[in-house]
């Protein structure tokens, strides 16, 4: 019996994609591998793909990931470009970028609850019709709240709110074992699933602060002679703590 057999048996409904066709468009994500060590190094292509529709589905994949020892790779929108979603290995990748519901707006408390695979572009159209929006930006609108997390952090408007992890409010996260568990800033493994990309667990839940629409936003746009005459100045401006007394918006 080959791995999807096997999967199937333990979760009947979920969605696997087996068929090496589609298996291929897994094989990459948006950065670019040099042929030759794609075709010396990585086994490219997945064993599966799963797209879960649940929590449920995810915690059964874990289990049975774990029990055989396969890989997992949890995917989102494939855009962070230092192949972390590549199954190097083959194994089984989690797709999450259908497991993209807007859960719960909750305007009087300024938050949103998310499945990991939403796009922070659909959060911020979603909550402006609420007068509320993001607190901060990333470089990809259209990447995963899951892949920023597990990757990333800073973005527009960082200066003034910080990093990613200061805007959330809880999380819950599979573990390897199959335990879903919910965890806020305040708890010793939050740090576990910030930046790690997925090495800890699948990121399924998260719980976002919003902030008001700003009346007005002024972009500024500086010239430099030089990227140190430009490093000099933001460090000069961060020293005098201007970043925090610069609220234009607030
Ligand atoms: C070194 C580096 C630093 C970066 N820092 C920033 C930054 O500070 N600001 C910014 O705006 N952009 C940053 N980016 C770009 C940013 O990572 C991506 O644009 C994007 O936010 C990733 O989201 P994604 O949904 O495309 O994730 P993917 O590319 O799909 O996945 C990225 C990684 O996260 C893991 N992952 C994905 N979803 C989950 C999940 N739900 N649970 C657990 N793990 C998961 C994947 O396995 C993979 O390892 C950075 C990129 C790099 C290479």
């Amino acid at each position: 019996m080959n791995i999807a057999e096997e999967l199937r048996k333990r979760a009947a409904d979920i969605k696997i994609i087996d068929s090496p066709e589609e298996k291929e468009m897994y094989s990459h994500d948006i950065g670019d591998v040099p042929a030759l060590m794609t075709k010396t190094l990585f086994e490219i292509q997945p064993d599966l793909v799963v797209q879960p529709k649940n929590v449920d589905e995810i915690k059964k994949v874990l289990i049975f990931a774990t029990e055989k020892k396969i890989p997992v790779i949890p995917r989102g929108a494939a855009s962070w470009g230092f192949g972390g979603v590549i199954p190097t290995k083959g194994g089984i990748v989690v797709d999450l970028s259908p497991f993209r519901e807007i859960l719960f707006l909750n305007k009087p408390q300024k938050s949103v609850t998310v499945q990991a695979g939403a796009r922070w572009g659909d959060i911020d159209i979603v909550a402006k019709k609420e007068g509320l929006c993001l607190m901060t930006y990333p470089s990809s609108k259209f990447s995963t709240v899951g892949g920023w997390l597990a990757t990333g952090g800073y973005g527009i408007n960082s200066f003034r709110y910080g990093h990613l992890t200061e805007q959330i409010i809880s999380m819950s996260v599979v573990l390897p074992s199959g335990e879903l568990r919910k965890i806020t800033p305040n708890d010793p493994e939050f740090e576990y699933f910030v930046g790690t990309e997925g090495e800890f667990g699948i990121i399924v839940e998260v719980n976002l602060k919003l902030r008001d629409v700003p009346e007005a936003s002024y972009p500024h746009l500086f010239y430099f002679p030089t990227d140190k005459a430009a490093f000099a100045f933001m460090q000069a401006f961060l020293e005098k703590d201007q970043a925090a007394e610069t609220r234009p918006n607030a």
